[in-house]
């Protein structure tokens, strides 16, 4: 027992958010009991239920305790009460301040497919599916110079060109530097493989993310870097998704391929995602779903993915790995044993269909 003492932001938000953080902060207590590590949750507010209180979404003491926190803990914001507020106070914009408020340039995606839960994948016959994406977060053709104007040009048909808009995808040395860096350490720390993905076949930006990868890929001898363009990619995460590690790709590239990636492990109630910053700053940790409205309040919300979050935020975090694994396994123990919340149930007479709260007591008891 070494006393080891974190504090933890945490943002529950709205509809099923508070149901599943609750859940999640249940299963760090009694794992931070087995490994003598304490946190200090500090509950703060973002999204609507900040909107409702402050009349906007991301209030700037809630920036600044996450700054001032060692990681935090997200469950989902947004819902259709908020629907017609204004663009700039809407509950999705405390997301994009937070990213941007604490820095955090790469978004991690695990797509993990759980041998129990294979039924439920959309492909068949995958293997054993275990990629993690690492996504440009902050740079990009999101975040690029852009623009629209008139223009009287005319097209080789014939046709008036009228109004064009553009959008750029510009990246720097530095930008690509530290998010492929990052990628070749968790490829380090996993199977050691490292796929680029871009379109360097054409896009001048992709062929210089292959040369600052080349130029770091000699201080990772142990990490075999191979590089896919993304419509290739597409197609291979279908065909051979076992085969592919650690991604590491562009903000749009990964906004899309994480998504087809999540699909193959069959549930959106099961995918983490942690979005990290500088070495030493606070990662923030959450589910990719969101707010799920429509089942907030019946007890249909499947907890696991903001308990594997907290499993991210332990791991990738707060350097506790072994902590990480022990809510991992405990996670699978729950669905060896049949456990199921309805968005992950296959209709297998064998599977013992639960609400969230009996899903999170079955991984605490799997804790031990
Ligand atoms: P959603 O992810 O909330 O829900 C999509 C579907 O998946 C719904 O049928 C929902 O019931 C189901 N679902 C989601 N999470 C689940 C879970 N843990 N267990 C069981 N079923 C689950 O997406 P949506 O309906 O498009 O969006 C609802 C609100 O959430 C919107 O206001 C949207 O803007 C917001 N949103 C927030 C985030 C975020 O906070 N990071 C992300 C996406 C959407």
């Amino acid at each position: 027992m070494s006393g080891r003492a974190y504090r933890i932001a945490v943002i529950k938000g709205d509809g099923i958010g508070p149901e599943i953080v609750g859940s999640a902060i249940e299963v760090l207590m009694k794992t931070g009991e087995k490994f003598g590590i304490s946190f200090e949750f500090n509950e703060l507010l973002a999204g609507g239920c900040a909107i409702d209180k402050y009349g906007l979404p991301l209030p700037e003491e809630t920036l600044a305790s996450c700054k001032a926190s060692d990681a935090v803990l997200l469950g989902a914001v947004g819902g259709p009460k908020w629907d017609t507020a204004d663009p700039s106070i809407r509950p999705e914009r405390a997301l994009l301040g937070l990213r941007s408020g604490l820095g955090l340039y790469s978004n991690l995606r695990p797509a993990l497919l759980f041998p129990q839960l294979a039924s439920a994948s959309p492909v068949k016959d995958t293997g054993a599916v275990d990629i993690l994406i690492v996504r440009e977060l902050t740079g990009g053709i999101y975040f690029g110079e852009n623009g629209s104007y008139k223009s009287d040009d005319i097209l080789a048909d014939g046709t008036v060109k009228g109004e064009v808009a553009y959008d750029t995808e510009a990246y720097s040395e530095g930008e690509i530097r530290r998010i492929v860096t990052q990628a070749f350490e968790y490829a380090r720390g996993r199977r050691k493989k490292l796929t680029l993905v871009d379109k360097a076949n054409v896009l001048r930006s992709s062929r210089l993310w292959r040369s600052v990868a080349k130029e770091i890929a000699p201080s990772y001898p142990d990490v075999a870097l191979d590089f896919l363009y993304v419509d290739n990619c597409a197609m291979q995460l279908i065909g051979r998704p076992a085969s592919f590690d650690v991604i590491v790709t562009s903000n749009m590239f990964g906004d899309i391929l994480s998504d087809e990636a999540g699909m193959i492990t069959g549930s959106i109630g099961m995918l983490p995602s942690a979005s990290m910053g500088a070495p030493g700053t606070p990662g923030m940790f959450e589910p990719i779903h969101g707010s799920a409205p429509d089942i907030a309040g019946t007890g249909k919300a499947n907890p696991l993915a903001t308990i594997l979050s907290a499993a991210m935020m332990l791991r990738w975090g707060l350097a506790e790995a072994e902590a990480a694994d022990l809510i991992e396994e405990a996670v699978r123990k729950t669905l060896d044993a049949g456990y199921r919340t309805p968005d992950i149930a296959s209709g297998d007479e064998s599977e013992i269909i639960v609400d969230t709260n009996k899903m999170t007591g079955s991984v605490l008891s799997a804790i031990g």
